[in-house]
């Protein structure tokens, strides 16, 4: 018997448990410091109105004998595929059938799931620092990894290298976590005429699609020519309505997306029956009540609160004198730390002098190393505390 040892090239997971670590150690031993958690990328309750009622409903559904649901479609409830299709593509005039939408329980686990449509002997290339789930998950499939720096010669945006060994996956993220960097139609053109010219694969995940505010920033990779033959899309409910721990999020599959005479729309669906057991109809019904009118309208409003307090984050970093990437278009900011410092170094500094709890860019990959992300995911209050704190206790060094 032979486990998968390729799990011991990983590299330690231990980002948010040493965060949490070290902010218990100092609040044990300064019981008085009410510190800040501008860290954690999770969205904070309560969620939308809507949100709660089709809940609520649906869990009533489940308290009846006619109204029960059981098992319900693989690939999802046909009703929040429509949905989806019309809400989220076709009236922003990207064709789209139901039957290329498959329902998740998250992002996260299509990010790993997706895998299985792919040998391990596939060249994958990652951005770097990124979300960790896409190097990680390639490691314990046993694929070579190449890591592109995102750096700010590059604008966090490093495009493919034509004289490098061709990648067979692309993980591209846009608005990316942890930079913030959300890549123009122009860079993501070049990507999908990479990949149709490589026969690669995009793995486009659009996690953080709803905080887009730049004109020339697609909210989808299917507005760029020739993606729906190079690229699937994975979307999620989490940080655009708070779903991280009720759990919905959405694949795309396009039809057109074929590879060694096989569609992996139809490999997806096979895998899905396969796996997966469908996510659950709560979770289903709740992600309904977002694509209504009211419901985008109280998920933006909240959306729009978190991009507000990037927003005024980077704003009271900058008129320190710091370069602050991000914001824009995510609830992110991202900043290089002064001289002298690493990434963790800078965490110390920020918890001990501002009792602000920020997250070390060295977790996100190596090219993160002296970098510090902040989140704008707190309340309107305690983003203005950590503001106040930054302009009266002294400049940041
Ligand atoms: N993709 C990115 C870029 C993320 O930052 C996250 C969560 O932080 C996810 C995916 C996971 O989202 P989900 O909650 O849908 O699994």
């Amino acid at each position: 018997m032979h486990i998968n040892t390729n799990f011991r090239q990983l590299r330690p997971s231990y980002l948010f448990t040493e965060i949490v670590n070290r902010t218990r150690a100092y609040q044990a031993s300064h019981p008085d410091a009410q510190i800040l958690r501008m860290g954690v990328g999770d969205a904070r309750g309560p969620m939308a109105p809507s949100v709660i009622a089709a809940l609520h409903a649906a869990v009533e559904e489940q308290n009846s004998v006619d109204h029960f649901h059981g098992y319900g479609l693989e690939n999802g409830e046909e009703w929040l595929r429509e949905r989806i299709a019309e809400v989220e593509y076709k009236m922003h005039d990207i064709p789209m059938t139901i039957d290329e939408v498959f329902i998740s329980d998250g992002a996260g686990s299509d990010i790993g799931n997706v895998s299985d449509l792919f040998t391990a002997d596939n060249h994958v290339a990652i951005t770097d620092p990124v979300y960790p789930a896409y190097y990680d998950s390639s490691v314990m499939a046993g694929r070579r990894i190449l890591l592109l720096p995102a750096t700010a010669e590059n604008g966090f945006a490093p495009m493919p290298e034509e004289n490098s060994d061709p990648y067979d996956i692309i993980f591209l993220c846009s608005p990316g976590n942890p930079t913030g960097t959300a890549l123009t139609k122009t860079q993501l053109q070049v990507w999908v005429d990479y990949a149709n010219r490589h026969g690669s694969i995009i793995l486009f995940d659009g996690a953080y699609e709803a905080y887009i505010g730049d004109s020339d920033v697609p909210h989808s990779i299917y507005e760029i020519a020739g993606a729906r033959t190079c690229a699937i899309e994975i979307r999620s409910f989490s940080k655009m309505a708070g779903f991280t721990g009720v759990r919905c999020g959405y694949t795309v599959v396009p039809k057109e997306l074929e590879r060694d005479g096989l569609s992996l729309n139809a490999l997806w669906l096979r895998r899905q029956c396969t796996k997966f057991n469908g996510a659950s109809i709560l979770s289903q019904r709740g992600a309904m009540a977002v694509l209504t009118d009211e419901g985008k309208k109280e998920v933006m409003a909240r959306v729009g609160e978190y991009k507000q307090n990037a927003s005024l984050l980077k704003q009271a970093l900058q008129a320190q004198g710091i370069t602050v990437y991000g914001a824009d278009n995510s609830p992110y900011v991202w900043f290089r730390v002064p001289d002298g410092y690493t990434s963790w170094s800078y965490f110390d500094y920020l918890l001990d002098h501002y009792h602000i709890v920020s997250t070390p860019g060295s977790g996100f990959g190596p090219s993160g190393e002296g970098y510090i992300r902040l989140t704008g995911f707190g309340t309107p209050e305690s983003t203005q505390l950590a503001i106040e704190r930054l302009q009266n206790k002294g400049a940041l060094r």
